[in-house]
């Protein structure tokens, strides 16, 4: 039985979308596209390949120009700065026109062969199929513990299912792809939205690979940022500690007074005493009232940015589109929204 019909709609849609963010990955994309045109050629259905240049300044989008020239399937995003990958994997699949998506790294740490794996899902019937990291060969121990950590705290606090160790490798019925789309929230953790939706979801199991070429992108502060995301984009339990230490702190203050003054009479000694006890108490409140308005300077941040309605991304120019604009996001009308960035990326 196949839940999705081979012609579900009409137009000269693909059947695959593939999205790839692209920074600073001029000499892995050569082979990353020969690994993926084999696999998508393989499953014998039409199929585009997105790539979307989040501004590399090496010779990424040369390369990326040269493919899009040669095949007439590949089709090239131009950001006109670095907007990071989550806004790029979000403007691929705005101008994404598949039936089914799949959003890969560029750089071969996803392997394109998985991508078979994860389609079979998607003719047994689910809606999403996330590619779940089996091992991950050469990250450090750093990254492998803070990661680990990381998944698992956000599985905790959250109130979606957010699968463990699983980034966003994964494909995305068209669906999905519509409803995900439609959300513009600016601070965007891909990963829960997709949770968020609801539907059908299922994993497959692969080995991660190690990055042939280059160097990572994400650098710690990229990390706590997309951390941040996720936790503000799916939880409020941050906001609710401030209560739980709030309470410890009236509680511990409302025992100190008697004990100090039980002690007091009972030994003769004077306990907490001094400016030392003192200072050391009032930085260690201090550091907990910064901490948390810390913490709802995260949420306020969040809140400011939705606010002044940006859109979420700007593009310098697009290759490989059909039509003369260069292609807009919208080819079909559900998966991007009217006020859409369309409008700001428009020739001017
Ligand atoms: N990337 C991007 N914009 C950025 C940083 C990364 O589009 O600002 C892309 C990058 O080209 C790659 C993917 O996002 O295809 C994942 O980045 P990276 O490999 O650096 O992250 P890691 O795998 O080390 O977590
Ligand atoms: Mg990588």
């Amino acid at each position: 039985m196949s839940a999705h019909p081979v012609t579900p709609s009409a137009g000269p849609y693909p059947r695959y979308s593939v999205v790839g963010p692209v920074y600073n990955e001029a000499t892995g994309l050569p082979e990353f596209y020969e690994r993926t045109r084999a696999v998508l050629d393989s499953l014998g259905e039409p199929w585009e390949l997105i790539l979307v240049n989040d501004c590399s300044r090496d010779k990424s989008l040369e390369v990326m120009r040269r493919l899009a020239e040669a095949d007439p399937r590949v089709k090239v995003i131009d950001f006109a700065r670095n907007f990071g990958h989550q806004i790029a994997v979000t403007a691929g699949m705005d101008f994404a026109r598949g039936d089914a998506l799949v959003i890969i790294d560029t750089d071969l740490q996803d392997p394109p062969e998985t991508i078979r794996a994860l389609v079979e899902k998607w003719r047994e019937g689910y809606e999403v199929v996330y590619a779940v990291r089996k091992t991950r060969p050469g990250e450090t121990w750093f990254k492998l513990m803070t990661a680990k950590l990381f998944y698992r705290v956000i599985y905790r606090i959250t109130d979606v299912d957010i699968p463990l160790d699983t980034g966003d490798f994964r494909l995305m019925d068209r669906r999905v792809v519509d409803a995900v789309t439609r959300m513009r929230e600016h601070n965007r953790f891909i990963r829960g939205l997709t949770s968020w939706v609801g539907f059908r979801q299922t994993g497959v199991l692969y080995d991660r690979d190690a990055r042939k070429y280059g160097s990572t992108n994400y650098p710690l502060r990229k990390m706590m940022k997309l951390a941040w995301d996720a936790v503000t984009g799916f939880s409020f339990f941050p906001l609710r500690l401030a209560i739980y230490a709030a309470g410890i702190l009236f509680v511990l203050s409302v025992l100190a007074i008697p004990i100090v003054a039980l002690l007091r009479l009972a030994t003769g000694v004077q306990y907490l005493e001094g400016q030392a006890t003192a200072v050391t108490i009032i930085l260690l409140v201090a550091s907990f009232q910064f901490l948390f308005f810390f913490v709802m300077g995260q949420y306020l941040a969040r809140i400011y940015d939705e606010v002044r309605g940006r859109p979420l991304y700007i593009v310098a120019d697009t290759f490989g589109f059909p039509g003369a604009s260069g292609g807009q996001p919208g080819h079909r009308a559900v998966s991007a929204p009217p006020d859409s960035e369309a409008v700001a990326s428009s020739p001017h």
